[in-house]
């Protein structure tokens, strides 16, 4: 009776050891699948929809850089805007646009990077379909940070992607 108490008991330990291994497992994969964190929730009215913000580096680098992963629920995008020192986006997960005013909006996946020249208005954002994310880099911060504008129309949005 004792013995197989003991061998019970032994069984369970390693059941809840196991248990615990594949949920590491799990953690690992998602960390893995997202590549940098999705940071918190952005509350702010310069986007429209559910956008997280996770920034990188320090404030007070002499490299006048300032970059963070960027993560858009589907239709969540940028409103329009200006960065005074350009900007780049490198595109890290799903499926998105990049729109400079006046031309035709660029389809984004994942391992497309986009170049955005000083003072020129743009937006960012995810497609209706999929969630969007990019590591955004804001160039010569030292000469201003964005300079935000209104926020893309349903209409503008809906014309912008059926480009
Ligand atoms: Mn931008």
């Amino acid at each position: 009776m004792k013995y197989h108490l003991t061998y019970s008991l032994l069984f369970l330990i390693l059941l809840v050891a196991a248990c615990n291994t594949k949920k590491k497992t799990d953690e690992s994969i998602r960390q893995a699948e997202t590549l940098f964190p999705k940071g918190e929730e952005l509350n702010s009215k310069n986007f429209t929809g559910t956008v997280w913000l996770y920034m990188m580096g320090a404030r007070d680098s002499t490299l006048h850089a300032r970059f963070g992963n960027v993560t858009f629920a589907p239709k969540a995008s940028t409103n329009w805007h200006s960065h005074p020192g350009g900007q780049i986006l490198f595109i890290t997960e799903g499926k998105g646009y990049y729109q400079a005013k006046g031309q035709p909006a660029r389809l984004l996946h994942k391992g497309d990077v986009v170049e955005i020249p000083r003072n020129v208005v743009h937006w960012h954002g995810a497609a209706p379909d999929s969630e969007f994310a990019h590591i955004a880099i804001s160039l010569n911060a030292d000469e201003g940070g964005a300079v935000w504008l209104g926020p893309v129309t349903d209409e503008e949005y809906d014309s912008s992607i059926m480009q």
